[in-house]
């Protein structure tokens, strides 16, 4: 049976073990933190990845805390003006088979870790290099221990060591933008009479987005606004929320009043890195953020890893090793990368400032209104990341 360490133990790292369990591979996850645990904070997953966990056994799961919303509501950052509004819920899912969830982090997190088995999930074991043998690969941990393998899989973050190891140090992007995230009761937020949509509002330099998580209980919201520089050694921090609500000046009530009902706040700078040519060498390949960290802007990182770990199995359960590896970039590269590219533009798209060019963005918008989320991403949401065959007549069209 083939045997396969996955370094990482974040939504990719576990999605793609069970992935790999199911295909009948030997896996064993191995993750650098003493316990495994999620930010506090809301991620969408849209039905190309709800598709894949509903196979792996988590239907229940994530209908039990996953929020369906009825559309996505793109407005204007004054007057709160539609801009576009395309129906998500019942219309997504009658369409796609699969329904398009928004849910709390930690929640997803505990459905993954649910269905794993526990022998299979090895805390506090921090790569720090690894070797490929030719017939196997060998991966050592801080404090010295060793794992042999057929396949490792890097699935350990932007700033993986794997990829490190694989194609050398390189720096992540800063993109110029800098999240403040944040989670608020419900309740406090009843006299502003939310609709469950997931709403994205837009202005110059910056976009606001809110949507319900934990059945309907929290209201979840992430503040992107441009900043040149990030000087900060962390990637993360806690936010002050004044600052957040003051980074909102002459925006839409609503706005500001869902950042300043928050308790606290975290920021986080936005990086991302241009697609790689190549994500495997040897036995060893990448998955998740190490393989195609890309600006949240299409809420397709935790999606895309998802379905990276659907595929490989597939690629892994039909032939052997190295060639599965290959086949693996082969097909995930180019969507991944069209993803990442998509992302980066959704910057200057979201953030225009008032002008020509955004009323022509607005007027595109409308025109296309109803039907956006089924023109624009059928070819997103429709993918079944572990049909093989298909994936790859796709690509040769
Ligand atoms: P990570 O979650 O970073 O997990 C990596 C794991 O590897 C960690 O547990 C880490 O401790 C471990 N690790 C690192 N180094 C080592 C080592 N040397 N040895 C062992 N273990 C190691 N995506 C969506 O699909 N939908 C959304 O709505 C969405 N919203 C987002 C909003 C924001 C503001 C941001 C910043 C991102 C958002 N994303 C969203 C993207 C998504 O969060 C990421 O793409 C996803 O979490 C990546 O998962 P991962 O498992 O690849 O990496």
């Amino acid at each position: 049976m083939t045997g396969v360490v996955v370094v990482g133990g974040g939504i990719g790292g576990l999605a793609a073990a069970l992935s790999l369990l199911r295909a009948g591979l030997d896996v064993h996850v191995y993750e650098q933190a003493s316990e495994l645990s999620e930010v506090g904070a809301g991620v969408q997953v849209s039905p190309n990845a709800s598709r894949i966990l509903h196979r792996l056994g988590l239907a229940a799961a994530l209908a039990a805390s996953g929020v369906k919303p009825l559309a996505w509501h793109q407005r204007r950052w004054a007057d709160g003006r539609t801009l576009l509004r395309a129906p998500l819920a019942e219309a997504l899912e009658a369409t796609y088979g699969c329904p398009h969830y928004q849910m709390h982090r930690a929640d997803l997190l505990a459905a993954l870790v649910e269905a794993v088995p526990p022998e299979r999930i090895h805390l506090g074991h921090r790569l720090e290099g690894l070797t490929d043998l030719g017939d196997a690969v060998e991966a050592r941990f801080a404090g010295g221990r060793t794992v042999r393998a057929d396949v490792l899989v890097g699935a350990d973050g932007i700033h993986s060591t794997v990829r490190q190891v694989l194609f050398g140090a390189d720096r992540a992007r800063f993109t110029g933008c800098v999240a403040y995230r944040g989670v608020v009761p419900a309740e406090r937020l009843a006299a502003l009479g939310l609709e469950v949509t997931a709403q994205i509002w837009m202005g110059p330099g910056r976009h606001f987005v809110h949507y319900f998580i934990s059945g309907r209980r929290s209201v979840n919201f992430v503040a992107v606004i441009e900043r040149e520089t990030w000087t900060r050694e962390s990637w993360t921090d806690r936010g002050e929320v004044a600052d957040a609500v003051a980074a909102y000046v002459g925006w839409h009530p609503q706005v500001r009043e869902i950042i300043g009902a928050a308790d606290e706040t975290f920021t986080w700078a936005l990086f991302d890195r241009p697609p790689l040519p190549r994500w495997s060498a040897g036995r060893v390949t990448l998955l998740g953020d190490a393989a195609h960290a890309m600006l949240p802007f299409m809420a397709q990182g935790a999606a895309q890893a998802i379905e990276d770990g659907a595929t490989l199995a597939a690629c892994l359960r039909q032939l052997p090793p190295v060639a599965a590896l290959r086949r693996y970039e082969g097909v995930r590269i180019p969507r991944t990368a069209r993803l990442q590219e998509m992302s980066a533009g959704n910057k200057t798209r979201f953030h225009l400032p008032d002008g020509d060019a955004q009323r022509e963005r607005d007027d595109q918008m409308a025109a296309g209104s109803r039907s956006w989320s089924f023109n624009a991403l059928g070819w997103l949401y429709e993918h079944d990341a572990a049909e093989l065959s298909l994936t790859a007549d796709r690509l040769r069209t």
